[in-house]
């Protein structure tokens, strides 16, 4: 153990193909707060070969930052990166670690706390601190209640929180940190899995969580050939696909198009829901959405309860006749228009 970690507050940063993911920052901005609560110091984690410059880091709030490097840390191997955070938790016992509920870091931290024997508070969406503890809150019982979670034995206390659950704080170029260089043990990285290669997701518009219109379908859109026309209208509108996870599970949508408890929460401006009937669960994940368009052939299904405007019809027939005049009447939004409005 070395004592100059102990007690810390860490976050775990993200890189995509080279580059410090957002969800670093956001993070950042939950861990300042738990870690100005306790009187601690913040830290922020970054596995990785070769990771960026840790300057943005401190910048966005870490005091610290420990950068894990080895070549063996390229590509996202969960064995090899929970192998190297379980040395490295166990070397500076952080009392806190804070990751994104990205793929990333729902599949590391679940593997890291099982070999730390700890606990582990998933897709939590928001953290305080309470009598010392981290308070960690999250949906439970379809999202029908807030539970209230914390970790009075073990350590670290362990949590994922939802991604776009916080803003990053506004950046401080002159804040400075310590940056500590952690060399991994070559027997941590050890992986049973091979990097195959990465294929980008092909889908219109921007990842739903960013935005400004979301063009979803729900079981009512009857065939997975019916989701071209949300495509369609989503890149008439400038927007991007969302789906329901009735409309996933039977094949029609990517899992990382599902909006609701079990896919994404999503605060864009425009939601329009094509033959969705509204489960709290979707709901769960569309409350921030600013205005909502539903069209749904039953006049009592709940989405209706949450639209600022409803259309009772068939999604098969409204949405070409939508995509016909919009066409028509040119009236293409370019990507952008709405967010400057
Ligand atoms: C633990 C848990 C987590 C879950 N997480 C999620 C989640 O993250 N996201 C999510 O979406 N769900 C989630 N669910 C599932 C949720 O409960 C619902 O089953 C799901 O949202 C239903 O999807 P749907 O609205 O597409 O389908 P349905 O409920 O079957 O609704 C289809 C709708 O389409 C309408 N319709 C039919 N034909 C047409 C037509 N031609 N034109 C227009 N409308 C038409 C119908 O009137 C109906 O309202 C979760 C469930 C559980 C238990």
């Amino acid at each position: 153990m070395k004592a100059g970690g102990r007690g810390e507050v860490w976050t775990l940063a993200e890189i995509r193909e080279g580059r410090l993911h957002p969800v670093s920052y956001e993070l950042l901005a939950w861990g300042r707060g738990v870690a100005d609560a306790l009187g601690v110091p913040l830290a922020s984690v970054v596995p990785g070969d070769n990771p960026p410059d840790a300057a943005s880091l401190f910048a966005h709030g870490a005091d610290k930052v420990y950068l894990a490097e080895d070549p063996g840390l390229k590509h996202f191997l969960v064995d090899a990166y929970a192998g190297v955070l379980a040395d490295m938790t166990e070397e500076y016992e952080p009392q806190v670690f804070i990751a994104s509920a990205t793929t990333q870091g729902r599949s590391v931290m679940s593997v890291l706390y099982a070999r730390l024997g700890c606990g582990l508070t998933a897709d939590c969406t928001d953290l305080s601190v309470r009598d010392g503890l981290l308070l960690q809150t999250r949906p439970a019982i379809g999202g029908n209640v807030m539970a209230d979670i914390m970790t009075p034995e073990r350590r670290p206390q362990m949590c994922t929180v939802r991604p776009k659950s916080k803003r990053p704080l506004t950046p401080d170029p002159s804040r400075k940190g310590e940056l500590v260089r952690y060399t991994p043990k070559k027997s941590s990285l050890a992986s049973a899995l091979t990097f195959l290669g990465f294929d980008p997701e092909l889908r219109v518009g921007l990842p739903i969580q960013d935005a400004e219109v979301i063009v979803a379908g729900g079981k009512g859109m009857k065939e997975a050939k019916n989701f071209a026309l949300l495509e369609e209208l989503a890149r008439l509108l400038g927007g991007s696909v969302g789906a329901s996870r009735a409309a996933v599970d039977l094949g029609w949508a990517p899992h990382s198009s599902q909006v609701g408890l079990s896919g994404k929460s999503v605060t864009p401006r425009l939601y329009i829901a094509w033959g969705i009937s509204g489960a709290v669960q979707h709901l769960a994940g569309m409350g921030g959405a600013e205005t909502v368009v539903a069209v749904n052939i039953d006049p009592n299904a709940p989405i209706f309860g949450v639209s600022d405007f409803g259309v009772v019809g068939s999604a098969l027939e409204v949405l070409p006749r939508l995509i016909d005049d919009l066409k028509k009447n040119k009236r293409h939004i370019p990507a952008g228009r709405l967010a400057g409005r």
